[in-house]
């Protein structure tokens, strides 16, 4: 799938595995996505997540 055109160049993103990573350049193809944590008091950066994700298929 070329995506290039529905790339969110303010959404960086390297997650190939997740069904909205545009798979030609490291974008999410997303307008807006969610980002949280599982953590209760996140000190790092590994604590946060992006709540958007969805594997694919
Ligand atoms: S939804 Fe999140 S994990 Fe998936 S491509 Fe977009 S930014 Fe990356």
């Amino acid at each position: 799938m070329n995506c290039n055109n529905t790339a969110n160049h303010s959404i960086g993103c390297t997650v190939e595995k997740c069904k909205f990573h545009c798979n030609e350049s490291n974008y999410c193809t997303l307008s807006k996505v969610s980002i949280g944590t599982h953590e209760t008091n996140p000190t790092e950066c590994q604590c946060v997540d992006c709540e958007s994700f969805v594997a694919k298929n």
